[in-house]
C-alpha cells in the first residue's frame, strides 16, 4: 500500500512557498479535534505522521507529505484553533482560497468530520470550494467506534442525503476510525485513485 509510504516533505505559510504546482495531491481538511491527524495516522500507518502538523506555529501551514515523488498529501490547517488575530484569519481565508481555486495538482479532498456532529459550517464551506472547482471530495464519518452500527448507518445515511443534496453526486462519503481502522481500505482506494496510485 504506497500510502505507508508517506514522509514530511515540506510546509507552506503562503503561496510563495508551496512547491512546483505538479503531480498529484490529495487535500485534507477538518474542524480541530474531529480526528484528522489520527485519519492521516491510520490511512498512511504512520504514527505520529501527522503530528507534525500540530506542532505550534504549523497549525497555520499547509504541511505536504510525499508518498511518491509525484503524490502527496497535504493537511490544511484545523479551523478553530486557539483564537487566531483577524488579520491572519483573513490571510488564511485568501490563502486556502487561492489554492483551491488555483491549484493544478489538486485532485480531490477529504473532509475528516466527527461521526457525532458532521456537516458543520466550516465543513459545508470546505465542500463547496472543491465542488466549485470541479473537485471531487470525500467525507470519513470518523470516531466511528464511538457509536454502534445502528447509529452509524443511521447517520451514514442521512449525510449522505444531504450532501446529495447539496452538492449532487461529486461528494462522497463513509464511516471510518482512526482508532479501530475501521474504514481505512475504503478511503484508501478513494485517495489512491485520486493520486494515481
Ligand atoms: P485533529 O485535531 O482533527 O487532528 O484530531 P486528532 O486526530 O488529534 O484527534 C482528536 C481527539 O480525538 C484525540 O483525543 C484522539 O485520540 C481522538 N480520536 C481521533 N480519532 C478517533 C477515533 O477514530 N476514535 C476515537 N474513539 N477517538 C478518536
Amino acid at each position: 500500500q504506497l500510502l505507508e509510504r508517506a514522509s514530511y516533505a515540506l510546509s507552506a505559510h503562503n503561496a510563495r512557498q508551496l512547491p512546483a504546482d505538479i503531480g498529484s495531491e490529495v487535500a485534507f481538511a477538518g474542524r480541530s479535534n474531529a480526528g484528522k491527524s489520527s485519519a492521516l495516522n491510520a490511512l498512511t500507518r504512520r504514527n505520529a505522521l501527522a503530528r507534525v502538523s500540530k506542532t505550534p506555529g504549523r497549525t497555520q501551514q499547509l504541511v505536504f507529505f510525499q508518498v511518491t515523488p509525484e503524490a502527496h498529501l497535504v493537511d490544511l490547517p484545523g479551523y478553530g484553533y486557539a483564537k487566531v488575530p483577524q488579520d491572519l484569519q483573513a490571510h488564511w481565508q485568501a490563502f486556502i482560497d487561492s489554492y483551491f481555486r488555483t491549484r493544478d495538482a489538486l485532485k480531490g479532498l477529504v473532509v475528516v468530520m466527527d461521526i457525532r456532529h458532521p456537516l458543520k459550517e466550516y465543513d459545508r464551506q470546505m465542500l463547496s470550494y472543491a465542488v466549485q472547482r470541479g473537485l471531487p471530495a470525500h467525507a470519513l464519518l470518523t470516531k466511528a467506534d464511538k457509536l454502534g452500527r445502528g447509529q452509524q448507518m443511521q447517520t451514514l445515511a442521512k449525510v449522505k442525503k444531504e450532501l446529495a443534496s447539496a452538492f449532487g453526486d461529486s461528494v462522497s462519503v463513509q464511516c471510518f476510525s482512526g482508532e479501530s481502522k475501521q474504514g481505512v481500505d475504503e478511503a484508501r482506494l478513494v485517495i489512491g485513485g485520486w493520486l494515481g496510485l
